[in-house]
């Protein structure tokens, strides 16, 4: 992709789109775990059931206008509505910002705006949402193969291989993971390539840490607390989309 406007004005404009779709992501999170339609009924204040005007629904903005409260009955309006909506935007322009207006550009972005929801659901209702990981998994794999259609096996094999790798852990400890999780490596392996694998190594290694914290603090209690693994595959995803190849640089270099 050459696109003509500096890579600031893309970066701004992915930055609205990723308030837009972390609007969005605000109703996934909402409704999914629940079952609930997506589409209905309209957004609603979950206090005295006012269906949103339009300007209502203007990300982030609407929440500062009205200081955090319904217009209809005041009741408080949660301050993870514009939370959510500001780190989609905010890994959107990110995204952008850093790798151009470029097809890698918007695979980053949409594996930043995916994983938002992905770690609020399942930090909520240990849940891998497939509603967002699917789509964002199809959308992703086509825009890293038509970055380098010469090398299209890199993000497939990465995204398999990932898949694979966290479904058998499943099969073998289901207690520790979930089969969204291997789901979940599915969408960072089409993004991340090669990169996927210090990926997964900073997401074990954090959950590790956690898990040591855990038995320290509450001993024996520790064993029975379930633990999401989204929001580590998350941080390892984000950690390696913009150190990566590095990590894996300094890696070869140290085996000579
Ligand atoms: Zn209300």
């Amino acid at each position: 992709m050459l696109l003509g406007a500096p890579t600031a004005y893309w970066a701004f404009v992915a930055g609205l789109f990723g308030l837009c779709l972390g609007s969005f992501s605000t109703v996934v999170a909402s409704r999914w775990p629940a079952e609930q339609s997506l589409v209905h009924p309209r957004s609603h204040c979950t206090t005295c059931d006012r269906t949103l005007g339009p300007l209502e629904l203007v990300p982030v903005l609407s929440w500062l206008a009205l200081r955090g409260h319904c217009r209809g009955c005041g009741e408080g309006v949660s301050w993870r509505y514009p939370a959510i909506e500001l780190a989609s935007g905010g890994l959107a322009a990110a995204a952008i910002a850093g790798f151009g207006p470029t097809w890698e550009g918007l695979a980053a972005a949409l594996l930043g705006v995916a994983l938002v929801p992905v770690v609020v659901i399942d930090l909520e209702h240990r849940l891998i949402p497939s509603i967002i990981v699917f789509p964002a998994f199809a959308l992703a794999i086509a825009a890293t193969i038509a970055a380098d259609p010469a090398r299209w096996w890199v993000p497939v094999a990465a995204a398999l291989g990932a898949f694979a790798f966290l479904y058998v852990l499943w099969f073998l400890y289901p207690a520790g993971m979930g089969r969204g999780d291997a789901n979940l490596a599915l969408l960072l392996g089409a993004v991340l390539g090669a990169s996927v694998l210090p990926a997964l190594f900073i997401a074990f290694a954090l959950g590790a840490a956690l898990g040591v914290a855990l038995l320290a603090r509450f001993g024996a209690r520790a064993r029975k607390m379930a633990v999401p693994f989204g929001p580590f595959l998350a941080a390892g995803a984000l950690v390696a989309l913009w150190l990566g190849p590095s990590m894996i640089g300094w890696y070869a270099g140290t085996l000579g």
